[in-house]
């Protein structure tokens, strides 16, 4: 009986399980083929709901699920964390020891903040990319009386144009609180303009000097001093402040490194249109984990998913599974509390941002009630 194994539950790897159970619901009744997802939380957390919660605009409660209840019930559910994937033996070891064998892996275990490696940082700080950042950022909001808040971007990170869209929030935020006066709004990129995608910047430049959001590129933080509140670049800039929000380089999962299936940041070489491994047949990986040049988003991994499932369930019939990913990626903007844009892409087409609308803001908050139906595989 052939064996699915796939490594996260979060959005990539629960699209995949799902999908692929609805189109094999007979074989997984008969027993010819089973699934099985490997968690390391017992809840699936939705993370653009981060953003919210720094404003008090959503609960802890509002953004998790549990995952039993979002996967399909012939799917198995493998609670624990994987330490190591064998891909000689084609075996996933747990941490608890527990070794899964495989003929198909799905590696879906996305990426995570790595704020280590900035120093200061994690002192002197904030960032609303986890849970609990975004939970402590809520309260330095709660607490800000005015000042410069500086928002300074380190690369890569997942969702690209979320420094973008809090930079925007927090000066309309602030307003509403009375602390527009009081208050400057610093805005700090890596590159020579405000955001990777170049379309990108160049709607979002004279956006932020019309509002007169300080900017700054060629700003890569090397340090920051929480004694003397000041940060540092790369290319020998200081910049103080009163508030920090710093978006931590990512890294990918520990486990990629532990089993030197990745680059020097942990993440994995990828074909960009088969979305298998590199040299491996039988692996495929999706959304964050991936090496590709393109945005980590949940719209990426979502896309993603819709071919690695069709690809493994033709597979296992017999076929070839020659599905292409075309490099789809889907993104809201919002662009202050009460309007947003929205940009989609793919490899051979750029993004041209909309002009912003109520309505598209409000798609986007409709969507962040409706996420549920995208893990179950019904969006
Ligand atoms: C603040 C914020 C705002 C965002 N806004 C948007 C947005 O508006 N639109 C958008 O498209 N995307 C957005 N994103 C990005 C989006 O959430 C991620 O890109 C997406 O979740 C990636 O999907 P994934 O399946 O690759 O990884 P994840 O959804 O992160 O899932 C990975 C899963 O693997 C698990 N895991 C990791 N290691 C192991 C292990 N060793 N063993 C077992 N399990 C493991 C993790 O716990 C997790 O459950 C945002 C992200 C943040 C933080």
């Amino acid at each position: 009986m052939p064996q699915v194994v796939i490594v996260g539950g979060g959005t990539g790897g629960s699209i995949v399980a799902n999908q692929m159970a609805r189109q094999l619901n007979k074989e997984l009744q008969d027993g010819t083929v089973s699934i099985s997802v490997i968690a390391d939380s017992p809840d699936h957390i939705y993370q653009p709901l981060f953003l919210y919660l720094a404003f008090d605009q959503a609960t802890p409660q509002d953004m998790r699920k549990p995952e039993r209840q979002i996967l399909d019930r012939h799917v198995r559910l493998i609670s624990g964390e994987a330490n190591r994937i064998d891909a000689e033996a084609q075996r996933v070891i747990l941490t608890d020891g527990t070794s899964i064998p495989y003929d198909y892996l799905v590696i879906a275990t996305g990426s995570r903040p790595a704020p280590e490696q900035i120093p200061g940082l994690v002192e002197g700080g904030h960032q609303f990319y986890t849970e609990d950042g975004a939970i402590q950022l809520r309260q330095a909001l709660r607490d800000f009386s005015g000042g410069r808040l500086v928002v300074t971007v380190g690369v890569p990170h997942k969702c690209p144009v979320a420094p973008l869209e809090f930079t925007f929030m927090v000066q309309e935020w602030l307003k509403t609180r009375g602390l527009g006066d009081k208050t400057e709004v610093v805005y700090t990129y890596p590159i020579g303009r405000v955001h990777s995608i170049e379309s990108v910047a160049n709607w979002a430049a004279p956006v932020l000097e019309e509002r007169h959001i300080e900017t700054h590129t060629f700003f890569n933080m090397e340090s920051i001093d929480p004694e003397t509140h000041t940060i540092t670049s790369l290319e020998g800039d200081t910049l103080s402040y009163d508030l920090l929000v710093a978006i931590p380089p990512h890294v990918g999962q520990d486990v990629i490194g532990r089993s030197g299936l990745g680059d020097a940041g942990q993440w994995i070489p990828t074909d960009r249109h088969t979305l298998q491994m590199i040299g491996h047949d039988n692996i495929f990986v999706l959304g964050d984990a991936t090496n590709l040049p393109i945005s980590k988003a949940g719209s990426t991994a979502h896309f993603e998913a819709d071919v690695v499932a069709a690809n493994l369930v033709h597979r296992l019939r017999g076929g070839l599974g020659m599905m292409s990913y075309d490099g789809k990626v889907f993104c809201f903007i919002e662009t202050g509390l009460k309007e947003a844009t929205y940009i989609t892409f793919d490899y051979d087409h750029p993004p041209v941002p909309s002009m912003p609308t109520e309505m598209i803001h409000l798609y986007k908050l409709a969507y962040n009630r409706m996420y549920w139906l995208t893990p179950a595989g019904l969006l």
